[in-house]
């Protein structure tokens, strides 16, 4: 291993504490600072800092999408101005690696440039839209042996197998998918997901019910990585719906309306991506390369997969429906909260 660099080489908090995770255990020297105690570094972990540090640590969310405000590479000096103690930080990362860090000018798509996504936040063309999405994603099939969850906060009678289905219609609407005309069962086969999507608290009383369908249940699997030939980012459904999902309470009347045409289509509900996904597998939305998304490399297909954590979305009232069964009901300690973070510059 050839260390260039340790932990202890930088003088911003962050990027220290970053570097003590990125780095290795090794009792040599740094041939930079000459100290024994810190955590090396070699150079593609210097890189890698680099990145999660500038260009994940200055992601700023949109609307839709989100797009560093920094980036690095070999063909530019540096010109973003940050406090004057990053100067030497920043100095000694570029001279390590031989680039610069510039302010980043990012390609449109990826803060919300994306056709589809603009007709679906218009009245007039949002129906075209989904019916495409309805044509050309998925039909997945829920049969008996798929066990999910939901979780319920405080619940009247917790052995009452009624409390674990869909809430009552004066709750409705105020979620992505429900509506009053529109009953939604939200689960997971995630119970991680479930417990963050229930934003439950040391305080709460928390039961789970473990529950199966009776029947192969038909659903939308709107958390697929949809291949598409010849597009790019910018006229991409997949990347509309993709931002759709990873989007604020602003995005819920378009989901919703999603919901209802894939009900009126026959479906039993939708699978869509967490909201949560990204906490969840600790991954950094709308990665690209040279400014093209990895969703649109074939070979990237199965990664991009793997950071989304499917949610289930049941049309209706499924266990007094008698499409769902509850196999058993649970009470839930939460015992342990893990916080994954790393850190950013201010005042790039
Ligand atoms: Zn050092």
């Amino acid at each position: 291993m050839s260390f260039v660099l340790c932990s202890n080489c930088f003088s911003d908090q962050g990027l220290r504490l970053d570097a003590e995770r990125i780095g290795d255990a090794d009792d040599s020297k740094c041939q930079n600072c000459g100290q024994a105690s810190g955590r090396k570094l070699t150079k593609e972990r210097v890189e890698a800092l680099a990145h999660r540090f500038f260009v994940w640590g200055t992601l700023h969310k949109c609307d839709y999408g989100a797009a560093p405000i920094v980036q690095f590479n070999e063909h530019q000096k540096t010109s973003i101005s940050t406090a004057a103690r990053f100067k030497k930080d920043i100095e000694l990362i570029s001279n390590t690696l031989g680039v610069g860090f510039f302010c980043y000018g990012p390609r449109l798509w990826m803060v919300g440039e994306v056709e589809p996504l603009k007709a679906l936040q218009e009245g007039h063309s949002r129906a075209a839209i989904i019916q495409r999405i309805i044509n050309e994603y998925p039909l997945v099939e829920l049969d008996e042996s798929r066990l999910f969850y939901r979780i319920r906060k405080a619940p009247k009678v917790p052995t009452e197998e009624a409390e674990y289905d869909t809430p009552p219609t004066e709750f409705l609407g105020t979620g992505r998918l429900d509506s009053t005309d529109l009953p939604v069962m939200y689960g997971s086969q995630d119970l991680e997901v479930c417990v963050h999507e229930c934003r439950v608290t040391a305080e709460d009383e928390i039961y789970v019910a473990s529950l199966a369908p009776t029947r192969t249940l038909k659903l939308l699997d709107l958390s697929y990585v949809l291949p598409e030939e010849h597009v790019t980012e910018f006229d991409s459904l997949d990347m509309a719906v993709h931002m759709l999902f990873l989007a604020g309470k602003h995005s819920y009347p378009i989901s919703r309306e999603i919901a209802k045409a894939a009900h009126v289509a026959g479906y039993d509900g939708l699978i869509y991506s967490s909201y949560f996904s990204l906490l969840r597998t600790g991954s950094m939305p709308f990665e690209a390369a040279y400014g093209i998304s990895y969703r649109r490399f074939p070979q990237m297909r199965e990664y991009e997969q793997a950071k989304s954590i499917p949610n289930f979305a049941l049309f209706g009232r499924p266990i007094a429906g008698q499409k769902v069964t509850v196999r058993c009901i649970n009470k839930l300690v939460l015992s342990h909260v893990n916080y994954g973070f790393h850190f950013g510059p201010v005042g790039v």
